[in-house]
C-alpha cells in the first residue's frame, strides 16, 4: 500500500529548489520513496576525533577546533586559494580549498569546525587538503558529522553534506512511514530487521552491527522479490496449455538405433525428466547442464525426434552462426537414417532463398529449424511448432525465451535450455532461476581426463617437440590463437603468419592446415572435414573450433597467447580434446599480464571440473562480464550481490517459491493475502522483472 507522503514529489519538501530538484532527476529520484532508496554507495568511518598532534601523514582523519586565520587569495595557477588555520589544544593545522572562494563567506574567525581528509605534511606543516567540513559552532545539528557517515554517488552540483541534510530530513520524516510486507513472524524467523529500521540504519548506521542488519535486510527484500517474479513466471508458464506428447516404446527404441553408442546413465536419468516434462499437458521450460563433451546432443535428439515423431515442428537455437552450422552437421549425421527434413536457416541466406525456406517453414515441410537468434525474428513463422531447444552458452536471456514461445499459438511449445558451460549455482538461482534444471554429471565411459601444462616461452621446444611425437604415434593436434584486438582482419593476419611459421619452420615435415573465422562456412567444413580425415597433422585455428568439430584422434591442445582467453573459452577449447580414450594434452603458452590472467591459469591447471571453473570465472569477472557483453535476462541487483550474498539470496528464494506455492492451495490462506500484498506493493519491479 503506498502512502501518499512518500510518492509525491521531491520538490516539496525543504530545501529541495528547481536546480537540486532537477540534479535529484537525474540520479532517479523523483520521491521521497525513491530518495530513501537511494542507498549510500560506501562509509565513512568518523566515529574517533583525533588530536592533531597524533595525526599521522597519509591517513585520512577527522579532527575538532578553532578557526584562526582566514586568507582568501588568487594565484596565477589555480584561481582561487582559501585558507585557514585550525588549533586544538594539542597542536596547528593548515587547510587549504582550490577554487572554492564562497568559503570565505562560510568560515569565521573562532568558529568550531570538524574536518575530515588525507593529512599531508607541507613544509613541516601538517596540512589539509580539501577536506569535507562542518562548521560545528554555527550549526545546532551539532556532531552530525561523527559516527558512521554516508557516502551517496551524486553528481558535482551536489555536495555530500546537503545530500546528507536533506537525507537526514527525510529519513527522520518519512522512514516510518514506509509499509512493511512482511509480518512480524516472518521478520523473526529469518532474523529481520523491520524496514523503517533498516532505512534509517542504512543511511545512518548508530553501529557497524546494525548497517550490517540494515544491509541483510534490504539485500533480502530485493532478492525476494526478484525471485517472487521468478516462482511466478515458473508458475504461469506451467499455467499455459502445452502439447501432451506421446512417446511410447516404438518411438523411443527407434530414436535409440540411431546411437551409435549406449546412453550413460546421466543422459537417461535426464532423458527421463524431459519426457516426463514433453508428456505432460503443461509446456516444458527444462534447462539442461553438462559440461563439455557430456552427450547433451544427443539428449536433445531424443528430445527433437519425440516431437517430430509426435507431427510437429521443433527448431534448435544456437548463439552464433557458427554454432548453428555446426548443430547442423552434428544433427545431420545422428539423423542420417531418420525421417526427418532439416533446415539450417541462417540471417546471411539470401533474401530469395531466405524467403522461400520461411514460406517452408510455415507450410509445415521443415521438421527441424536449426539457426540462431534469426530464429525468433517476427517474420518467422512455423506451421505448428512443439518444442524448441536452445543451446544457451549463456548468450541467451529470458527475454528471448519469452519471444520464441510465443510464437506458437494456442499452445506453449516445450522449451529445453542447454548449456555447455556449467552454470554456477548463483545464476542458476537468478537467471535461470524460472526453469526446472537437470544436470549430466558423468562423460561417456572410456574417456582419460585431459593432463593440462603450462609452456613458459624457455618450454617452447619442448613443446613443439611433444607435439611431434604425439603425432608420430598417429595422433592430431590443433593449435589455436587468440583473436589479435577486435579487428577480424589482424586475426587473419596473425593466424595466417602463424601457420607460415609453424609450417615452414617448426614442423617443415608435417602437414599443417589452417581455419578462421573469415572462411566460407563451405571452405571451413572443407578444411573441418579434411582434419578429421586425417589430412592434416595439425589444425591452427582461430577461436571457431571452439565450438564443435569433434575429432577424437586429436589429443593435443596447443593455446597460443592463453592470456587472451577467458576461462570458460580456455575450457571450452580444452573439451574439444579427451574425447576419446587415448591421453590427451592442452598445452598453454603464453605469458599471463595479470593478476586476474595468473589465476585463469592457475584454474586451469587445478582443475578440469566445469562447474569449479564456472564458479570461478563468475568470481574473477562478475556476472556483469560473466555473460559477455551486456545481455537481458541478468538481474541488476542495487544493494544484493548474487557472489556474495548467496546465504541471503538462496534464502529469499526457498521463502519466495514457498510463499507461490503454497498460497495456489487456498485462495484465503494467509500466504495468498500475504502474496497480493507483496505484488501489488511491488507491480512496477515485478513487471520489470517480467519484461527485461
Ligand atoms: P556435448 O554437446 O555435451 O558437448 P556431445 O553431445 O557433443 O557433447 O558429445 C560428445 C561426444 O561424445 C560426441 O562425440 C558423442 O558422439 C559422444 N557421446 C555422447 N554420448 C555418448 C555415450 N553415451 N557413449 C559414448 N559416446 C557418447
Ligand atoms: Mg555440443
Amino acid at each position: 500500500m503506498s502512502t501518499p507522503d512518500l510518492e509525491k514529489s521531491i520538490q516539496y519538501i525543504k530545501g529541495v529548489g528547481p536546480k537540486r530538484f532537477q540534479t535529484l532527476s537525474k540520479l532517479g529520484i523523483h520521491t521521497p520513496r525513491e530518495l530513501l532508496y537511494y542507498f549510500p554507495r560506501t562509509y565513512q568511518d568518523r566515529s574517533q576525533i583525533e588530536k592533531i598532534s597524533e595525526l599521522k601523514k597519509g591517513v585520512t582523519s577527522m579532527v575538532k577546533g578553532n578557526v584562526f586565520n582566514v586568507k582568501s587569495y588568487n594565484t596565477r595557477g589555480w584561481r582561487n586559494i582559501f585558507e585557514i588555520s585550525v588549533a586544538d589544544d594539542t597542536g596547528l593545522l593548515m587547510v587549504k580549498w582550490f577554487n572554492q572562494p564562497y568559503l570565505n563567506d562560510i568560515f569565521q574567525m573562532n568558529d568550531q569546525v570538524l574536518l575530515y581528509g588525507r593529512v599531508y605534511v607541507y613544509k613541516q606543516n601538517l596540512q589539509m587538503v580539501n577536506p569535507e567540513y562542518e562548521i560545528v559552532s554555527q550549526d545546532d545539528g551539532f556532531g552530525k558529522s561523527v559516527g558512521i557517515l554516508p557516502v551517496y554517488s551524486l553528481s558535482e552540483y551536489f555536495s555530500q553534506t546537503r545530500f546528507r541534510k536533506l537525507m537526514k530530513t527525510v529519513v527522520d520524516e518519512q522512514s516510518g512511514l514506509i509499509d512493511d510486507v512482511f509480518t512480524a513472524d516472518i521478520l523473526k524467523k529469518r532474523k529481520l530487521m523491520s524496514i523503517t529500521s533498516a532505512i534509517k540504519n542504512i543511511h545512518f548506521p548508530d553501529s557497524f552491527k546494525n548497517l550490517e542488519k540494515a544491509q541483510r535486510r534490504l539485500k533480502y527484500d530485493e532478492f525476494f522479490i526478484f525471485e517472487t517474479a521468478m516462482a511466478l513466471r515458473k508458475r504461469d508458464i506451467k499455467q499455459f496449455n502445452g502439447y501432451k506428447f506421446r512417446i511410447g516404446p516404438n518411438v523411443e527404441d527407434h530414436i535409440y538405433k540411431l546411437f551409435p553408442f549406449k546412453l550413460t546413465n546421466s543422459q537417461q536419468n535426464v532423458i527421463r525428466d524431459i519426457q516426463e516434462d514433453m508428456c505432460s499437458e503443461r509446456p516444458m521450460n527444462r534447462l539442461l547442464q553438462g559440461d563439455v563433451g557430456s552427450g547433451k546432443t544427443a539428449v536433445a535428439v531424443y528430445a527433437l525426434l519425440s516431437a517430430i515423431a509426435n507431427g510437429f515442428q521443433t527448431a534448435f537455437m544456437a548463439p552464433t552462426e557458427i554454432l548453428a552450422e555446426q548443430h547442423y552437421r552434428t544433427l545431420s549425421a545422428y539423423l542420417a537414417n531418420a525421417d526427418v527434413r532439416i533446415l539450417l536457416l541462417t540471417g546471411g541466406a539470401k533474401t530469395k532463398i531466405r524467403k522461400e525456406n520461411l514460406e517452408r517453414i510455415k507450410q509445415g515441410e521443415i521438421d527441424l529449424v536449426i539457426g540462431t537468434h534469426a530464429l525468433i525474428e517476427r517474420d518467422v513463422e512455423f506451421k505448428k511448432l512443439g518444442l524448441v531447444v536452445i543451446d544457451e552458452q549463456h548468450k541467451f536471456g529470458v527475454m528471448q525465451r519469452t519471444c520464441l514461445r510465443q510464437k506458437s499459438l494456442r499452445h506453449k511449445p516445450d522449451v529445453l535450455v542447454m548449456t555447455a558451460t556449467p552454470i554456477p549455482r548463483t545464476l542458476s538461482l537468478t537467471v535461470f532461476g524460472d526453469l526446472d534444471i537437470s544436470i549430466i554429471d558423468e562423460l561417456p565411459p572410456g574417456r582419460t581426463p585431459v593432463k593440462t601444462y603450462r609452456v613458459t616461452p624457455r618450454k617452447q621446444r619442448d613443446a613443439y617437440s611433444f607435439i611431434r611425437k604425439e603425432i608420430e604415434k598417429g595422433r592430431q593436434a590443433f593449435v589455436v590463437y587468440p583473436l589479435v584486438e577486435e579487428s577480424e582482419k589482424l586475426d587473419l593476419k596473425s593466424a595466417t603468419e602463424e601457420v607460415k611459421r609453424l609450417k615452414d619452420e617448426v614442423f617443415p615435415e608435417l602437414r599443417v592446415g589452417l581455419l578462421h573465422g573469415q572462411m566460407k562456412p563451405e571452405m571451413k567444413d572443407k578444411i573441418m572435414s579434411e582434419f578429421i580425415n586425417r589430412k592434416y597433422d595439425i589444425l591452427v585455428s582461430t577461436i571457431v573450433i571452439e565450438v564443435g568439430i569433434d575429432v577424437p584422434n586429436a589429443t593435443v591442445m596447443a593455446i597460443e597467447h592463453t592470456e587472451r582467453f577467458g576461462l570458460a573459452q580456455l575450457h571450452q577449447l580444452r573439451g574439444r580434446i579427451g574425447r576419446s580414450s587415448y591421453q590427451s594434452y592442452c598445452l598453454l603458452f603464453g605469458t599471463p599480464k595479470s593478476a586476474e590472467s595468473r589465476q585463469r591459469l592457475k584454474t586451469m591447471l587445478a582443475t578440469n571440473d566445469g562447474f569449479k571453473i564456472a564458479e570461478e570465472d563468475l568470481r574473477l569477472r562478475g556476472p556483469g562480464e560473466f555473460f559477455g557483453t551486456r545481455q537481458h535476462g541478468l538481474p541488476e541487483f542495487k544493494i544484493g550481490d548474487i557472489i556474495n550474498d548467496y546465504a541471503i539470496l538462496k534464502l529469499a528464494r526457498d521463502d519466495a517459491f514457498e510463499l507461490v506455492n503454497e498460497s495456489q492451495k487456498s485462495k484465503t490462506s494467509k500466504k495468498q493475502i500475504l502474496l497480493k500484498r507483496i505484488t501489488e506493493s511491488f507491480k512496477d519491479k515485478l513487471d520489470l522483472i517480467n519484461t527485461g
